[in-house]
C-alpha cells in the first residue's frame, strides 16, 4: 500500500477524459497537487491516506472553468438592469467604476467573487478588469486558480492613466507570476472599439514576447460589427486577423456576430471562444452561432461575464441556459447536449485557456481540481444520467466540496482561507 495525501470516493466519478469515462463507486487518489490514481474500488487496495473524503451518493468531477469574467464587478450586481448595452455602460457602469473603483474596492469585491465562484464549483477563472494584482492576491490566498489580465483601454482607467502604463503593468505581472502555481497572466486589450489598432498590436507583441494568452471581447454586439464594417470595410474578426492578432492563444469572449468567413478564420487560426449566454441574453446582444461554430470544431468554453450583466457568477446557470438557448434557437433539441455542455464547462474551458495539460479532466498526472455534488436531494433524485443532472437539475448550492491543486478549499460548503462573514459585511458596507 502506498500513502497519498487525499482520497476521494463517490458514487459517480466523471473524468471528462477523451473517452468520457465514468467510474461508478469511483475513487480518486491525490498526492500533494496531483491525481496519482483514478478508477474503481481497486484503487483502495493500492493507496491509503489519512485524509479520506467519502461523499457517498455524489458526483465527483473536475472543477468548473469560468473562461470570461470581470470578477470585481460583483459589487455592481443589480446596479442597473433591463437597459440597452450602450445606456447600461455609458450611464451606469462606467460612471460607477469612475466613482468607486480603487485598490480596496477590487480587493474586497474580488473576495466576494472568489467566494461566490468556489461555492458554485468554479475552480479556475479567466479575468479582465482593473488592479488585477489585487484579484490575483485574493485568489492566491483563497487557493483558487486564475488567469488575470489588466484591461487595456485607450482612455484613462481607475487603475492606469495610459494604455502604455497598462501594458507595462501587464509585463511586470507576467514576470512576477511566471513560476506561480495558481496564477497566470494574459494580455487583455478590451476590444476593437476601446483599443486603437496601435494598442492592439502592442498588446499582441507583448503576448508573443512571453507566449501568453491574449484575452479580448470580439463581435459582442451588432453595433460593433456595423461600425467596424463602416470604418474598416471589414468585420471585426477580419480586421483583427489582418493585424496578425488572432492565433491559438487568443481567447475571444462572446463572438456573437460571426459570419461563415469569420468562423473559417477562427478555425484556421485556432481561436478559442468564451461563450457567455446569460450575459448575451440579458443585454440582448444576440445569439452566438453555436451550431456552426461547434460543427466547425472550434474550442468553445463557457463564461459568466461580469455579475453586472449576468447577475451571478454561477456557471451551472450558464450551462443550463446554454443548452436551452441553442435548442430553441435551432428548433432542435439535439443541439448542445448535456454531455457537450459539461465539456464546455470543464475540459473545453481548459483548452480555451491553454491549460488542458494541467486541468479540465480527472486524469493521472493532472492537477487535482475536483468538486463534489451531493445527489441526496429531492430535485436530484433519481439519477439516470449524471450529465443530465449537471445541466438541467443541479443548482450551485448543491456543490459540497471543492479541492484545488490538491488542497481542500471548501468542505461541506465551508470555505477556508477567507472569512465569509467579513466578506459579506464588506459588500453590505459598499452598498
Ligand atoms: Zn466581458
Amino acid at each position: 500500500m502506498k500513502n497519498c495525501s487525499l482520497i476521494i470516493k463517490g458514487k459517480y466519478v466523471l473524468t471528462m477524459d477523451n473517452q468520457m469515462s465514468i467510474f461508478n463507486d469511483g475513487v480518486v487518489a491525490v498526492d500533494n497537487d496531483r491525481i496519482i490514481a483514478i478508477g474503481g474500488k481497486e484503487i483502495l487496495k493500492k493507496y491509503k491516506s489519512e485524509k479520506i473524503i467519502d461523499v457517498g451518493n455524489s458526483i465527483v468531477m473536475p472543477g468548473l472553468i469560468n473562461t470570461h469574467t470581470h470578477a470585481a464587478k460583483v459589487y455592481f450586481r443589480g446596479i442597473a438592469d433591463d437597459l440597452p448595452l450602450s445606456t447600461w455602460l455609458e450611464k451606469h457602469i462606467w460612471p460607477a467604476e469612475a466613482k468607486y473603483v480603487n485598490k480596496n474596492f477590487i480587493k474586497n469585491a474580488s473576495a466576494l467573487a472568489c467566494l461566490e465562484m468556489i461555492k458554485s464549483g468554479v475552480t479556475c477563472f479567466n479575468n479582465m478588469y482593473f488592479f488585477e494584482q489585487e484579484t490575483a492576491s485574493v485568489a492566491n490566498k483563497i487557493g483558487m486558480r486564475a488567469l488575470i489580465g489588466e484591461v487595456i483601454l485607450d482612455f484613462p482607467t481607475p487603475s492606469r492613466k495610459t494604455p502604455k502604463e497598462a501594458l507595462e503593468k501587464t509585463e511586470a505581472m507576467i514576470l512576477k507570476h511566471q513560476d506561480r502555481e495558481l496564477i497566470s497572466v494574459a494580455v487583455a486589450p478590451h476590444s476593437i472599439y476601446a483599443c486603437s489598432r496601435e494598442n492592439l498590436i502592442k498588446a499582441k507583441e507583448l503576448a508573443d514576447k512571453y507566449s501568453v494568452n491574449l484575452h479580448l471581447h470580439i463581435s459582442e454586439t451588432k453595433k460593433e460589427n456595423e461600425d467596424c464594417l463602416r470604418i474598416n470595410k471589414k468585420s471585426p474578426v477580419k480586421y483583427l486577423d489582418e493585424m496578425g492578432i488572432l492565433d491559438n492563444k487568443t481567447i475571444a469572449a462572446h463572438s456573437i456576430w460571426l459570419d461563415d468567413e469569420d468562423i473559417e478564420v477562427y478555425k484556421n487560426r485556432q481561436v478559442k471562444t468564451s461563450h457567455c449566454p446569460i450575459s448575451n441574453m440579458k443585454l440582448a446582444s444576440g445569439v452566438m452561432n453555436f451550431k456552426k461554430m461547434n460543427e466547425s470544431g472550434l474550442i468553445i468554453g463557457l463564461g459568466t461575464d461580469g455579475a453586472a450583466s449576468n447577475n451571478t457568477l454561477d456557471l451551472f446557470s450558464d450551462m443550463r441556459v446554454c443548452a436551452l438557448l441553442h435548442k430553441i434557437n435551432n428548433l432542435n433539441p439535439e443541439i448542445a447536449s448535456a454531455s457537450e455542455v459539461v465539456k464546455m464547462a470543464t475540459i473545453n474551458g481548459a483548452k480555451a485557456l491553454g491549460m488542458d495539460d494541467k486541468i479540465g479532466s480527472l486524469e493521472i498526472g493532472k492537477k487535482a481540481d475536483i468538486i463534489t455534488i451531493n445527489l441526496d436531494k429531492p430535485h436530484l433524485s433519481p439519477v439516470y444520467n449524471p450529465y443530465s443532472h449537471l445541466v438541467y437539475a443541479v443548482n450551485a448550492g448543491d456543490v459540497e466540496n471543492v479541492i484545488i491543486n490538491g488542497k481542500i478549499v471548501m468542505r461541506d460548503r465551508e470555505v477556508f482561507g477567507v472569512d465569509e462573514d467579513e466578506v459579506l459585511r464588506n459588500a453590505c458596507k459598499f452598498q
